[in-house]
């Protein structure tokens, strides 16, 4: 959708760098632009400055297209109001996608998922109106969208939700207990926490319950960063911030 756009732009950058360069061979190519006649000649002959101010122009009417009709989509544009609603950090939430270190399958999916652009049974239901039952089709209580399927199917809680969960509160550890100084292993993925590492004041606890004057149910911080030092406990658990956890968490913590 976006190949004429594309084009423009790279017409017009080409242009400019033909204009602008003293090389010889460049020099040839660009008299010969000159007496031809072509669509590519008609923007050549135009202003320096104004191929320039007009590729930004497209440059940025194109993304800022591109977004609005994104957001302006109800299932696949749903991320964005999320995003801003709930206080996350939209910075932090992208940066998965700029850092480049993931395959283009494990992007494209993820991406399909977070615009709800996955085949669930809930979207061959109601959105492709096939005759599919919108259930879960694991324990077919709840219906079944990408967010019942990331945090809230009652059968991947008992085993998937709960390796991720572990994996990801070890890679926390790992990266913690590095940065603190302690030596760890060559990779996060071998990281086997052990219950304490000490380094000079702080102490680093995994998965410790912590004793409490009233009692508190939910008591076992995964990660815990004692400073005796500074006099400081920090204390870390992880979850998935879909509204479901987040009140649960609230209730145990209460
Ligand atoms: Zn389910």
């Amino acid at each position: 959708m976006q190949l004429e756009a594309a084009y423009a732009v790279e017409i017009s950058k080409l242009v400019e760098y033909v204009d602008r360069k003293e090389e010889p061979l460049i020099q040839v190519v660009r008299t010969h632009q000159y007496n031809i006649d072509s669509a590519v000649l008609q923007i050549a002959r135009r202003p320096t400055t104004e191929v320039q101010r007009e590729t930004r122009k497209i440059k940025d009417s194109i993304a800022e297209k591109t977004k609005e009709r994104w957001q302006g989509k109800k299932m696949h544009g749903q991320l964005p109001p999320n995003l801003h609603e709930k206080l996350v950090d939209t910075e932090q939430s992208y940066r998965w996608l700029k850092s480049g270190d993931v395959k283009g399958e494990t992007e494209s999916t993820t991406v399909a998922a977070q615009d709800q652009a996955i085949s669930t049974n809930y979207f061959k239901n109601n959105i492709l109106n096939e005759e599919t039952e919108s259930k879960c089709r694991l324990y077919k209580q709840h219906v079944e969208t990408i967010d019942h399927l990331t945090s809230g199917c009652p059968v991947l809680a008992k085993k998937e939700y709960l390796m991720r969960h572990d994996k990801v509160c070890a890679h926390l550890h790992y990266s913690i207990c590095k940065a603190l100084g302690i030596e760890m292993t060559d990779k996060w993925y071998t990281h086997m926490p052990k219950r304490v590492y000490e380094k000079e004041d702080v102490t680093a606890l995994w998965n410790q319950a912590v004793h409490t004057d009233k009692e508190v149910t939910a008591n076992r911080p995964y990660i815990i960063i004692k400073n005796q030092k500074e006099k400081t406990y920090i204390l870390m658990d992880v979850a998935i911030p879909a509204d479901r956890n987040v009140v649960q968490k609230k209730r145990k913590r209460s």
